[in-house]
């Protein structure tokens, strides 16, 4: 394809970033990235005033003609319509906000919008660790854990646009403990980075370190390669929790591979080796093999993920 410059918008719950990403069949290529903080806390009219000049600021930017405007938002995105259809609370007056259609009034460029988890997902399956794979499924695994099924560059989306949520899946290890989203038994609780600081603190591990610093996963994990039992055991659950939910969407799923992704993912052998270990209980012998590959684009997959769904979108209406 012939190179296609796209603003691309990142928009989070603290922060915005947008910049401007050449798609061609090389690497995408990210310049000139400004980051604003998001002030979510001052409402979806302050949120969308804030995108439509960082909109306009990359477009000033921009040395050569511009195909469109590719976002990522937090928030359950129509990306048919580029309308936020739901947010929570952590970004009061963010749902119901018409992104696409207000982006392209502003700018007069065509914009496509995706939710920021999926963008993440597009982004690493077509130019990140999923790079020439005819499917992947694409976890995160950070404060919270998000996923995505993307096959032949779709996102599999659901009837909800709400599709990839397998860190409110049911896992044994889980059973019991309260999950956010108001059930019980759910992987994200044991398996994400509050949930991994939360069970060394219960095997007895330190409730701070180096003068008084809330313990975390980074320490953890230190901690756990310096010979610390309740450090080992803790990552070990949370991994092997991980894998066995792996496993059974493998099975379900077939992904040519999976990519793993975010900070609870950089974490050692005790979190690798166990996370191995409950995948290869749960999956098939037909998809054992399915590697498990880390993501490349690390913070810049929401960006390229956005900028790629504008380009290749098959399921988008351009609001124009
Ligand atoms: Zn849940």
């Amino acid at each position: 394809m012939d190179p296609q410059t796209i603003v691309a918008v990142d928009i989070g719950g603290t922060k915005i970033a947008c910049g401007l990403v050449t798609l061609s069949d090389d690497k995408p290529v990210i310049k000139s990235v400004e980051k604003v903080p998001t002030c979510a806390m001052e409402g979806g009219a302050h949120v969308l005033a804030t995108v439509i000049e960082q909109v306009k600021a990359a477009v000033e930017r921009a040395e050569g003609p511009l195909a469109g405007v590719g976002i990522s938002s937090a928030g359950v995105v129509n990306p048919r319509t580029g309308d936020i259809t739901f947010a929570n609370e952590l970004m009061p007056g963010w749902g119901g906000t018409a992104l696409g259609a207000e982006v392209t009034a502003a700018t007069g460029l065509a914009c496509r919008v995706l939710n920021d988890v999926h963008a993440h997902a597009l982004g690493e399956a077509r130019w990140g660790g999923g790079r020439g794979a005819q499917s992947c499924l694409v976890v995160a695994v950070g404060t919270g854990i998000g996923g995505a099924f993307v096959e032949r560059g779709q996102i599999m989306l659901g009837a909800h646009d709400e599709a990839g949520h397998i860190g409110h899946v049911c896992c044994p290890a889980a059973a019991g403990v309260p999950c956010s989203c108001g059930a019980t038994g759910h992987l994200e609780p044991i398996a994400a980075g509050p949930g991994i600081i939360r069970e060394y603190v219960r095997l007895g591990g330190d409730e701070t370190y180096d003068g008084g610093k809330p313990m975390d996963g980074a320490e953890i994990d230190r901690r756990a390669a310096a010979g610390d039992e309740h450090a080992q055991a803790a990552e070990a659950r949370a991994g092997r929790a991980l894998g066995e939910v792996l496993g059974s969407m493998v099975n379900m799923l077939d992904p040519t591979c999976v990519i793993l992704s975010g900070s609870v993912a950089q974490c050692g052998r005790w979190w690798s080796d166990a996370m191995e270990d409950g995948f290869k209980g749960q999956a098939m012998p037909p998809v054992a093999g399915t590697p498990i590959v880390d993501g490349e684009l690390g913070g810049d997959a929401p960006l390229i993920g956005a900028a790629e769904n504008f380009v290749r979108s098959g399921y988008a209406e351009v609001a124009e």
